[in-house]
């Protein structure tokens, strides 16, 4: 038999979240350390336990979740999400607008292979959650990124954003509040990417998987809810907010002027309807959770578990000698510059290796976020401060001995 080579769609697809550090990782574990795996935003091993009524509302409809449902999704799930975003004031918008899906995660490569052909660009941020600039690629698009700048809090830089734009750019996508870094953009900055939009014929993509989870205040704005008249794709799910990641459920909603995306629109029908549907028992959940208690808010205000270990991460890696980290507004995340200069550093993935071997804490190096520039790393702030603390500790005492050979 010849060899099995893989398809030359992923030449240029990358995902190091899960990367061949995580596989070290797993390789340590299986050798018996006890590895601190602060890569991932996935709340529940950390104690992070779902509200009570969305478990009973899964485990209640359980039973009479053995059938496909809709492909885009049961009833009662598709009218939460509709009035989500009509109580944030987008206008026109039905049940048909609303997709449900096995997470964001699936929705986001539908959202791509139904727009893109090949060498179309997608203006992407950098640093980026990877997944976007993976789905673009491997929908044959050409991921274009533009700069989030980290003396502006991270917010993205529209000079950049506007010099990056060609005949052949067909979208930007916002990940608002962002992963990596926490920004959560103001009204001002998404009114410019609206206006962006509006004069290029983009399609705005907004991933707010986060939009719950802000601390100081901070509000948060769906830029649907400015763009009547331009063709929005607005993204969450469950995963982040309520705590249920492994529930596979995430929505997207079509908005504004949709009059001139009816043809995207049916691509995504038919990708819909090629997948059947979305998990159904873990559909019924999305009403549930929507309408219910927001949970999340006890998290997050002050004196809240997610807000006490945020400002723990924060300050203690502000307080290393060499680390610099804007303090995140939202999500569950900081992403810390290293001072390369200092440590010698060339290589930003042998630096989590070398912590990786050293303190057995794992984390992501700043290019798996599609930052070409600067030594960066994300940290998961989800463990309990016992917890945390000690990692913290554990990553002052490695760079206080390292310098990279
Ligand atoms: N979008 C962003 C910005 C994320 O950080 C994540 C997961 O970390 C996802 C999407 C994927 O979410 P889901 O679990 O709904 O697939």
């Amino acid at each position: 038999m010849k060899t099995v080579v893989r398809s030359h769609k992923l030449d240029n697809v990358c995902y190091d979240i899960r990367g061949p550090i995580a596989e070290q990782a797993r390789k340590m574990e299986d050798e018996g350390h006890r590895i601190l795996k602060l890569n991932i935003g996935n709340p529940a091993p950390f104690g992070f336990d779902a509200p009570d009524d969305i478990l009973k509302d899964v485990i209640h409809n359980l039973p009479t979740s053995q059938g496909y449902s809709d492909s885009t999704g049961i009833y009662g799930a598709r009218v939460a999400v509709m009035q989500y975003y009509q109580q944030m004031n987008i206008k026109d918008i039905r049940i048909d607008d609303v997709y449900i899906g096995n997470g964001v995660s699936e929705l986001i490569m539908m959202a791509m292979q139904a727009l893109l052909n090949h060498g179309d660009e997608v203006l992407l941020p950098a640093p980026d959650y990877p997944l976007w600039t993976a789905a673009v690629s491997l929908s044959s698009g050409a991921p274009v990124h533009y700069r989030c700048d980290e003396q502006a809090g991270w917010f993205p830089d529209i000079d950049d954003i506007k010099k990056k734009i060609t005949s052949k750019t067909r979208a930007i996508v916002l990940i608002n509040p962002n992963n990596p870094t926490g920004a959560v953009y103001d009204k001002a900055l998404l009114e410019e990417v609206v206006k962006l939009a509006r004069e290029h014929s983009l399609v705005i993509y907004s991933d707010e998987i986060y939009d719950k989870i802000l601390y100081d205040g901070t509000k948060h704005t769906c830029i649907a809810s400015l763009a009547d008249d331009v063709f929005c794709v607005t993204l969450s799910g469950l995963s982040k907010n309520y705590r249920v990641a492994g529930f596979r459920a995430g929505w997207l909603l079509v908005s504004g002027n949709k009059r001139v995306a009816r043809e995207y629109i049916d691509a995504l029908n038919v990708l819909s309807s090629m997948r059947m549907c979305a998990n159904v028992p873990c559909q019924s959940a999305i009403q549930t959770a929507l309408g219910g208690y927001q949970s999340i808010q006890d998290l997050v205000h002050d004196g809240g578990r997610l807000k006490i270990q945020r400002d723990i991460a924060s300050t203690m890696l502000n307080q290393i000698d060499g680390i610099e980290c804007v303090t995140p507004k939202g999500a569950m995340y900081c992403f810390a510059r290293v001072d390369a200069k200092k440590f010698n550093i060339t290589n930003d993935e042998q630096m989590i290796f070398d912590l990786l071997s050293k303190e057995k804490i794992l984390l992501v190096h700043g290019r798996a976020f599609n930052l070409n520039e600067g030594v960066y790393f994300r940290l998961v702030f989800l463990p309990h401060s016992d917890m945390l603390i000690p990692a913290m500790e554990r990553i002052e005492r490695f760079f206080s001995q390292y310098r990279q050979q």
